[in-house]
């Protein structure tokens, strides 16, 4: 069978669902690969660069929607793109099936199955999959890179002849797999660092990684999260309040702060408010990896930048993997083609749905015109 990649045609998405070397390891798995013209460009990987890896370049994206039986994409699929699937498509991308009803009742009119890449269970065996981890890795690093380039002074801390220079502090609020990265760059950029998560059972972690887990004066069986499955809860009212006094405390102090909190299906709870920014000195930033859920920084403005007027830098981005787009690009099709891997145990080029596999079945919110999603809990670890 043939899988294709066709061009994102989100505004401003830089990355691709398929690399040239993704599509080696996909043509080992008996696949054909196509992709459309300058899918990769964005990403750095050329027509050229395809062809030389066996890749059939097409040159709309109708042909390859046409020609392809196994699409895959990175952004949920447009209005327009939904139209083209047909019962002998599958389609592999993040699909957003919680809050897509319309493109899921397209596709399940389609007669297409869709495997969603944020379906993927969090259990080890599907790690080389979890194209939240990865992309969330990439968001962690580039949260600081982003911090580090709109505060005018070092991470580190420096002597030198000219003046000794302290070195910053960073604040991480949420420590999952973006903070658990922005705090490993901080560190290694000579910051000190302090960190904070509701649930303590990360602060062994933190704290292996050169940082500070900031402690509340709480009992500790009241740190809420660690009860559903290591995803964090809603904070109790008393829990919250004295979050935020710590937060309030540390504020005037802290150089940097990236945050990163977010529960499941939930806004962002916000943890950074207003008169917390404007304790803060001029120069400081706040990158905000939780903007596109409300923001954790009560301040924040989706997409964009600030500056207040006390002078603290608020950025609100929420496209940190395609800003590093070859990066992120080759993780993603990585995860596609251990997807893929999954799917093809006989390695002919016929994938198999296996609807009693914990890992197809998860991802798995459309098949063959029946809606799936939400799938029972996986039933091993
Ligand atoms: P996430 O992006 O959903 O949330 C980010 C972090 O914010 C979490 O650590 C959460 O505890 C924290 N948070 C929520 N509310 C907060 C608050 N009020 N104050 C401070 N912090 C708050 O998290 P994630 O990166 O998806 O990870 C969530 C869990 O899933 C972790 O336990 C992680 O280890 C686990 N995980 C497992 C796998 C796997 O086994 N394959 C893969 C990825 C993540």
């Amino acid at each position: 069978m043939k899988i294709g990649a066709p061009k994102e045609v989100f505004d401003g998405e830089a990355r691709v669902a398929m690399t040239p070397e993704s599509a080696i390891q996909l043509q080992k798995l008996g696949y054909e690969c196509l992709i459309e013209t300058g899918a990769g460009k964005l990403a750095g990987f050329s027509d050229a660069a395809y062809k030389e890896a066996g890749v059939e370049v097409v040159k709309t994206a109708a042909a390859l929607w046409k020609g392809a039986d196994i699409i895959a994409k990175v952004r949920p699929p447009s209005p327009a793109e939904v139209k083209r699937l047909t019962k002998d498509h599958t389609l592999i991308s993040f699909f957003n099936p919680a809050t897509n009803d319309k493109g899921m009742e397209a596709a399940r009119a389609s007669g297409a199955s869709v495997i969603a890449m944020e379906m993927v269970p969090r259990i080890s065996r599907a790690q080389k999959m979890d194209a939240l981890s990865s992309m969330a890795n990439i968001a962690g690093y580039r949260a600081v890179i982003e911090a580090s380039s709109n505060f005018g002074r070092f991470f580190t801390g420096q002597i030198t002849a000219a003046g000794k220079v302290p070195p910053a502090r960073v604040l991480v609020i949420g420590a999952g797999v973006a903070g658990l990265a922005a705090i490993g760059t901080s560190t290694s950029l000579g910051a000190v660092t302090l960190a904070f998560d509701v649930r303590p059972e990360v602060a062994e972690q933190v704290e292996s990684m050169g940082a500070e887990f900031v402690y509340l004066d709480f009992e500790e069986d009241q740190q809420d999260g660690a009860k559903t499955g290591g995803y964090a809860s809603v904070s109790s009212p008393e829990f919250r309040e004295a979050q935020l006094a710590k937060f309030r405390e540390l504020a005037p102090d802290i150089d940097i702060v990236i945050t990163t909190a977010l529960i499941p299906g939930r806004d962002a709870p916000e943890l950074w408010t207003e008169d917390m920014v404007k304790s803060m000195k001029r120069g400081s930033v706040i990158v905000d990896l939780a903007a596109e859920k409300g923001g954790n920084c009560k301040l924040t403005v989706m997409d964009e930048k600030i500056v207040t007027e006390n002078g603290v830098t608020i950025v609100g981005y929420t496209d940190y993997p395609s800003r590093m787009a070859a990066q992120s690009s080759s993780l993603y099709a990585t995860n596609i083609r251990h997807m893929m891997a999954d799917l093809t145990p006989e390695k002919d080029g016929t994938p198999i749905h296996n609807m009693d596999d914990d890992v197809i079945r998860g991802a798995t919110v459309v098949h063959a015109g029946e809606i799936t999603y939400p799938p029972p809990p996986p039933k091993v670890n």
